[in-house]
């Protein structure tokens, strides 16, 4: 993998440089850590799964590209736990491509699911924001409260590769098929598509209608959720599917791969508390949300478990 962090609990990382890894270990320990055999190791956490990794390629100084850093299969003392089942569903240990089904799910000794419905609880805009950029769909409170009521009812923090980073993907992932007639859209692709397949679609600026009174349904669903390794890292993805009804029957008018921007989250995760705007109106919807489905004092039992 390309990225680290320092700390299990926390939700911010960086890209894995030189420069950045001195900067922010200060070259200490345990970061820095002496083995046995006197040689010098360099370890951080993994972003995806919390479990101690071991920078390659850090003393020979041979050019960024050759620098990466790898899941370590023990504990690693000052830096973090080693948990077999988080590291069997992390996406950055992905060896060969995978394709999952919604249904399987996380072992009971996998921990991540506090953390993930913390980072629903307190950056629920952020999410929406990284989603709705993603799909290219303007995602109102009204959505946003029903793809997680969607998530939440399917317990998709418990989705076996549910990371701390796809967080706002897996927010569509689990959703059931939504309309779109009144929607905004941002994406051209969408806009010259739809109305191709469906003549009595129109777009006012970029508001999906139909002509006169016509009623068809237009709806989204996602699919196919893949992590695939590339090179020292990896690429992780669904599908996007918008359909339509021809003579009671559903055809698709649209169909394209989404690549979760990881780095988009990080971002906006990482804006300092005060800085950057936040949207009241998203968070309430978490809140309630989380409380409908008795999850907020749940999340914080666990939290405090941790
Ligand atoms: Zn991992």
């Amino acid at each position: 993998m390309n990225i680290f962090k320092l700390e299990p609990d926390s939700s911010q990382y960086w890209p894995l440089t030189h420069e950045i890894y001195i900067k922010k270990t200060g070259r200490e320990n345990p970061y820095f850590s002496k083995g046995t055999d006197g040689k010098m190791r360099h370890y951080a956490v993994c972003p995806a799964c919390n479990n101690p990794i071991q920078l390659i390629g850090f003393v020979k100084q041979a050019g960024e590209e050759n620098l990466y850093a790898r899941h370590v299969p023990k504990s690693i003392l000052g830096v973090a736990t080693y948990r077999q089942a988080a590291y069997d569903c992390c996406p950055l240990a992905a060896k060969n491509k995978i394709q999952s089904e919604k249904s399987a799910k996380k072992s009971a000794d996998d921990d991540l699911a506090p953390q993930i419905l913390r980072l629903i609880a307190e950056h629920f805009d952020r999410i929406i924001l990284v989603l709705q950029e993603s799909i290219g769909i303007f995602i109102s409170p009204k959505l946003a409260g029903e793809l997680l009521d969607d998530y939440l009812a399917e317990e998709a923090y418990n989705y076996k590769y549910a990371s701390l980073l796809n967080i706002p993907w897996m927010l569509a992932y689990f959703s059931r098929s939504k309309s779109l007639v009144g929607r905004v859209f941002f994406h051209d692709d969408m806009k010259q598509a739809i109305p191709e397949h469906i003549p009595q679609a129109v777009f006012s600026g970029n508001q999906l209608g139909m002509r006169g009174k016509a009623f068809i349904k237009v709806n989204v669903y996602f699919s196919s959720h893949n992590i695939e390794p590339k090179g020292n890292t990896i690429e992780e993805s669904m599908d996007m599917v918008i359909t339509s009804e021809k003579r009671g029957q559903p055809s698709v008018v649209f169909r394209k791969k989404v690549i979760f921007d990881y780095k988009k989250f990080n971002h906006l995760l990482n804006i300092p508390e005060g800085k950057g705007q936040r949207n009241h109106a998203l968070l309430d919807v978490a809140t309630k949300t989380l409380s409908q489905h008795s999850l907020i004092k749940i999340q914080e039992q666990l939290c405090r478990d941790l």
